[in-house]
């Protein structure tokens, strides 16, 4: 996928990835990336993060790794650093990061709906105690909360409810019209999230339907693989380039120090 670039990938710091940021910059190379950002997942309170996020203590080890890594392959490929934050906050994330000169850009995600992994597999029987409604409710409604935020660049993975094949009922398009104005206004990104392909969802995030809309509202595109394996790394650029350019995206977009510019799709 000549002169893409991949922003979500992870490093085995988080506890649930393999292979050093090299392998990953390397598979970036080969793909024909002229890009590659590490936005591993920024810290979860202790009880939570085993196995999910690195600790509070490893922040700097992570932000070394990755710049030692550019300093190694910085001549053949373009290396970001960036981190994936849990919305909303957790007290466990040291908010100097977030506007900390070394992070070129900010991944806001929702994994958690008060407190309930929903994404989590161990806690799927959750989803037979709710209307899926509700939840898609509660979802974007923390979404618009990350987005008001102000601080982040990119929202991970739009439609991650989907995950395990819980698709909504009622028709939330309104609801991500409003939210799509709401990135737009604040130059917030969303990405194209190609994980959910080997998902049981068997799709990207977000939604070909939900890709229109974002378009229309002229919110900004990335792509992320979410890689946590050297192999995953561009995976399925070619059908997400498709979809981008389907929707209508002549471009993405990539951050360098949060600021925002353009890369030809
Ligand atoms: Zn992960
Ligand atoms: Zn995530």
């Amino acid at each position: 996928m000549k002169g893409l670039a991949d922003y979500h990938t992870h490093t085995p710091l988080c506890g649930h990835a393999v292979g050093s940021p090299d392998d990953f910059i390397r598979a970036a190379v080969r793909a024909g990336l002229s890009e590659i950002g590490f936005s591993d997942h920024a810290p979860l309170p202790a009880g939570l993060r085993e196995g999910i996020t690195m600790r509070p203590e490893q922040v700097e080890d992570y932000l070394s790794l990755v710049e030692a890594a550019r300093g190694r392959h910085g001549d053949a490929i373009t290396v970001k650093t960036a981190m994936e934050v849990d919305f909303p906050f957790h007290e466990s994330f040291d908010r100097r990061y977030l506007t900390d000169v070394r992070i070129d850009y900010l991944i806001g995600s929702c994994h958690f709906i008060d407190g309930w992994g929903f994404d989590n597999p161990e806690h799927l029987d959750e989803f037979d105690q709710r209307d899926i409604d509700a939840v898609y409710d509660d979802y974007f409604a923390i979404l618009s909360s990350l987005i008001a935020a102000g601080v982040f660049n990119i929202v991970g993975h739009f439609d991650l409810v989907k995950k395990f094949g819980h698709h909504a009922r009622a028709d939330h398009s309104a609801t991500v019209r409003r939210i799509a104005v709401e990135c737009a206004e604040r130059n917030i990104a969303v990405e194209i999230n190609t994980s959910g392909l080997r998902k049981p969802a068997g799709e990207m995030y977000p939604s070909g339907s939900i890709l229109s809309i974002l378009f229309d509202a002229g919110v900004p595109l990335t792509l992320g693989s979410d890689a946590h394996n050297p192999d995953e790394v561009a995976y399925e650029f070619s059908l997400a380039a498709e979809a981008a350019r389907r929707a209508g995206y002549r471009s993405i977009s990539g951050f360098s120090r949060r600021k925002r510019y353009d890369i030809p799709l």
